[in-house]
């Protein structure tokens, strides 16, 4: 059911009314995997049958995500990457996939593989430039376009509205994966994307305590969702009761939360801009970036909580900055309430070309001059 009702209301009420049994304001855990037939062997709740199909606290936290993304219906699945794989996984040997270049390394990693297992014709392009975007969607005619907006971690914007008239004049689908937006600060079923996808391991949940992925539609009967169903009930990546608990209670202060962490970003890039020791920022805010006008086209409200820039001097110099942080983790992951440092190099950089000095940083809700000064601190040591 849709509510009508702005993002913050749904996100701060969310689940909430939920519980008819004791009045409670928060929804109840039922962690229960089966579910009992009466004497006649009818479902005593016709919704529930076993865990893996379904359960209260996944379909509520459903409910209240396409409600946020103003979608028609949406599946949660057990993290982020099996939400992508079950969703590319549908396609057929033969089918072409255009995956944009240069996105979150599991997904790139784990497509390359499928692809060349299945025999799908898998082609890498740069989306953010439109024009490779609109030549290689008419010259392929893809069956799926895999888009990351931003993209992590080279903070691309890729035209959400150019890549889904291009994908309608070549009968494309175009799907978004914008876990670095959130539902909060961008709506691609609005821009014309047939699917969203988050990592709502991410900001969505927001508390570096849940792994969770999520698709969501703008057409609950189009084929492409009627399979992605037929996938997760079959092949089971479900999320946990108890996981999606805790998601629903982390969306309660989404808005909130994100609101926070893209000023606080928004802060953060424009002093590290400034800096003598760092060569560039990659933050699609800035009004330097390449993808400024479109990224505030299409997230009018905020260009979210994820940004990278590069030490000036190279490798060294990047890692000199990490070791002196004092509060800042060095971690992966992001979207946090704490703020996270990593540099992709040494977990990645070998295999996909990311500088040596880029230091990819997620922004959390601290307070923002306390941030800067932990950067200040560990910058003054380069
Ligand atoms: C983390 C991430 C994923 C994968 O999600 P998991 O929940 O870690 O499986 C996919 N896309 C992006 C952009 C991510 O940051």
């Amino acid at each position: 059911m849709i509510d009508p009702k702005k993002p913050d209301t749904v996100a701060a009420r969310a689940g909430g009314g939920f519980d008819a049994g004791s009045g409670g304001v928060v929804p109840p855990l039922q962690p229960s995997t089966t579910f009992v037939r009466d004497a006649d062997y009818n479902l005593v709740a016709p919704e529930n049958s076993y865990g893996r199909d379904n359960n209260d606290q996944v379909r509520l936290a459903e409910e209240i995500l396409t409600n946020l993304e103003g979608g028609e219906d949406s599946l949660l699945f057990s993290s982020g990457m099996a939400a992508i794989s079950t969703l590319i996984g549908t396609l057929d040997r033969g089918e072409t996939l255009l995956l944009q270049k240069g996105i979150y390394w599991g997904t790139t990693h784990w497509v390359r593989g499928f692809c060349e297992k299945r025999e799908i014709r898998l082609v890498e392009v740069d989306t953010s430039n439109s024009d490779e975007l609109a030549a290689a969607i008419g010259s392929e005619k893809p069956r799926m376009v895999f888009v990351e907006t931003p993209s992590n971690p080279w903070l691309r914007t890729t035209n959400i509205r150019h890549a889904a008239d291009c994908c309608k004049k070549a009968g494309s689908l175009l799907v978004v994966d914008a876990t670095a937006a959130t539902p909060v600060l961008m709506q691609p079923l609005a821009l014309g994307a047939d699917i969203v996808m988050h990592s709502a391991t991410k900001a969505i949940n927001g508390h570096s305590d849940v792994l969770a992925g999520c698709l969501t539609t703008g057409n609950k009967t189009s084929p492409i969702w009627l399979a992605v169903q037929e996938a997760r009930h079959g092949a089971g990546a479900i999320l946990s009761a108890y996981a999606a608990w805790l998601l629903i209670r982390g969306m309660r202060t989404l808005p909130l939360r994100v609101r926070q962490m893209s000023s606080n970003a928004m802060s953060v890039a424009q002093y590290l801009g400034d800096h003598e020791a760092i060569e560039a920022v990659w933050y699609p805010g800035l009004e330097n970036d390449p993808g400024h006008d479109v990224a505030k086209s299409q997230m009018p409200n905020g260009f979210g909580y994820l940004l990278s820039f590069l030490a000036k001097g190279g490798k060294e110099p990047a890692l000199t900055f990490c070791r002196h942080l004092t509060g800042i983790h060095r971690a992966t992951s992001l979207g946090g309430t704490e703020s996270l440092v990593e540099h992709r190099h040494t977990v990645e950089g070998h295999l996909t070309g990311c500088p040596d000095n880029l230091i990819r940083m997620s922004v959390g809700i601290e307070d923002v001059d306390d941030l800067i000064g932990e950067l200040e601190a560990a910058l003054s040591k380069v």
